[in-house]
């Protein structure tokens, strides 16, 4: 195992994941992951949709330049295409009427491919409405599934086969500079580097600290999942994700079965985060108070950790008082679709090298960790 690299990521998730594959391709890289496999946590937990009108401004900026990456992926990075049509519609009922119309607009900003739908042609996107006193929808057509983990593996392989380095049992314990050169004590050894990235998705400001940096203000938020049955007899797999106007639930098909979620957003401590009971019988609730699906008993049920500071934007760039120590952190409830462009940002922002034009979409002062007002409530 090499012990010196030119940059240490820290964080075998996709953000990690991703800002290692652009690094790789001019300088040696070493991904260190605690866990014994890359995107045990948040990355192995997400609902895989790309949704371009999805979170604030820097984030639609960064998913929509990971689109041309996600639509044709450079040769050789995965098997089968990263993203399959789904679409995304957003439903209402009566008094929803304001929440469709803003809802349409923000689509409308990012994307050519939207459509008012009447309540009848909701219903022909998802049967399962209730159709009493249903207002109609909001169809994003060009949603999609992403397969997230080759779109990890895709990266991982990129790493090694330039001859990177992806070290799991890896846990940053100690950060120590000394001569412009990083320390870094782990569970399998110790490494150096002049340039580490923090991507510990939950655990950034706990890594942070280690190196001396201030926290970033980084909360992360338990959001639950189920996997049920879908009607039986019913052809689901063609249905959009689809949400309630007031975000009180959204379901997907996902591989023959639903994959429902509350939209829950519970700020709790870094950790093996579960699903609690609670956030499951409120899903269940909205679902069957909107639909008529009925849930009799999840077929799996799981959470994972949603990671934000406190204008929600995601935080990439080099620390304003550490030297050599870089922030690929706060990737929300979106560090999926924006990962090939935000890996980009992330690693032209630690080389020094002027962005390329296809961020240009991306205010690189706006996520970055020297931003003012980052930590405040
Ligand atoms: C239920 C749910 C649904 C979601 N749906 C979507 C979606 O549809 N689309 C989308 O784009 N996003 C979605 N997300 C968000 C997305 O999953 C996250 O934004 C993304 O996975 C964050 O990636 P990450 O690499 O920052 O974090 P992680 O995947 O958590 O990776 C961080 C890694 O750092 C490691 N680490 C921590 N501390 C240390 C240390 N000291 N030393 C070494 N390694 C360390 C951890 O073990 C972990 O593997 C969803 C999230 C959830 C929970």
């Amino acid at each position: 195992m090499q012990a010196r690299s030119d940059f240490l990521v820290i964080g075998g998730g996709i953000a990690g994941a991703s800002a290692a594959w652009w690094l790789s391709r001019t300088a040696s890289v070493t991904v260190l992951e605690l866990e014994s496999q890359p995107g045990y946590h948040s990355t192995g937990r997400s609902a895989a949709l790309y949704m371009a009108s999805y979170g604030p401004p820097q984030v639609r900026a960064l998913t929509l330049a990971s689109r041309p990456f996600f639509d044709v992926p450079p040769p050789g990075f995965a098997e089968h295409p990263l993203l399959t049509p789904r679409g995304a519609l957003l439903f209402a009922h009566e008094g929803g009427e304001a929440a469709l119309a803003a809802h349409e607009a923000l689509v409308r900003s990012v994307s050519a491919g939207v459509r008012r739908l009447t309540p009848a042609e909701a219903l022909a996107q998802v049967p399962v409405l209730r159709p009493k006193g249903l207002l109609g929808a909001v169809l994003e057509e060009d949603a999609t599934d992403i397969d997230v983990d080759a779109l990890l593996q895709g990266f991982l392989r990129g790493v090694r086969a330039r001859g990177g380095q992806v070290v799991c049992g890896a846990g940053v314990q100690a950060l120590r500079r000394t001569g412009g050169e990083w320390c870094v004590q782990t569970g399998a050894g110790e490494f150096r580097a002049p340039v580490v990235i923090n991507a510990a998705g939950a655990w950034a400001d706990a890594v942070g600290a280690l190196a001396g940096a201030a926290p970033v203000g980084l909360v992360p938020k338990r959001r639950s999942a189920l996997l049920f049955s879908a009607p039986e007899g019913m052809a689901t797999g063609g249905w959009p994700m689809f949400m309630d106007a007031a975000h009180e639930f959204y379901v997907k098909p996902d591989a023959g079965l639903l994959l429902g979620s509350p939209f829950n957003a519970d700020p709790v401590v870094p950790h093996d985060v579960q699903a609690e009971e609670l956030d499951i019988a409120i899903a269940i609730d909205a679902i069957e108070r909107m639909t008529t699906l009925t849930v009799r008993r999840p077929r799996h049920v799981w959470a994972g950790l949603r990671s934000f500071v406190a204008d929600g934007e995601c935080v990439i760039g080099q620390d304003p008082l550490v030297p050599g120590f870089v922030w690929a952190a706060g990737q929300g409830g979106y560090g999926i679709q924006t990962a090939p462009a935000a890996g980009e940002l992330c690693a032209a922002l630690a080389l020094g090298h002027a962005l390329p034009a296809s961020l240009a979409g991306v205010d690189p002062a706006a996520v970055s960790p020297a931003r003012p007002g980052l930590a405040e409530e």
